[in-house]
C-alpha cells in the first residue's frame, strides 16, 4: 500500500482537528469491518468512521526432515 495515496491510518484521526485516538475503546473484538459515528475526544465534533481490518500473512518453508 502506498501511504501517499491513502488516508488510511491505524488510529482514528479526527477529520476536524486531526487529533489521533486509539480505536480499542470503539471497536468490538471480532469486528472485521463496519462503520460508526463518534465525537472527537478533543474538539467534540461528530464524525463517521468506516473501518476494515486486514490480515497480514507470511509463509515459511517447514524444515524438512532428512
Ligand atoms: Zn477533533
Amino acid at each position: 500500500m502506498n501511504k501517499k495515496e491513502t488516508d488510511m491510518v491505524d488510529v482514528i484521526k479526527c477529520p476536524h482537528c486531526q487529533y489521533l485516538m486509539g480505536y480499542d475503546d470503539y471497536i468490538e473484538v471480532g469486528d472485521m469491518s463496519g462503520e460508526f459515528e463518534m465525537d472527537c475526544e478533543k474538539c467534540q465534533k461528530p464524525f463517521k468512521i468506516d473501518f476494515c481490518s486486514m490480515f497480514y500473512f507470511t509463509t515459511e518453508k517447514l524444515k524438512e526432515d532428512k
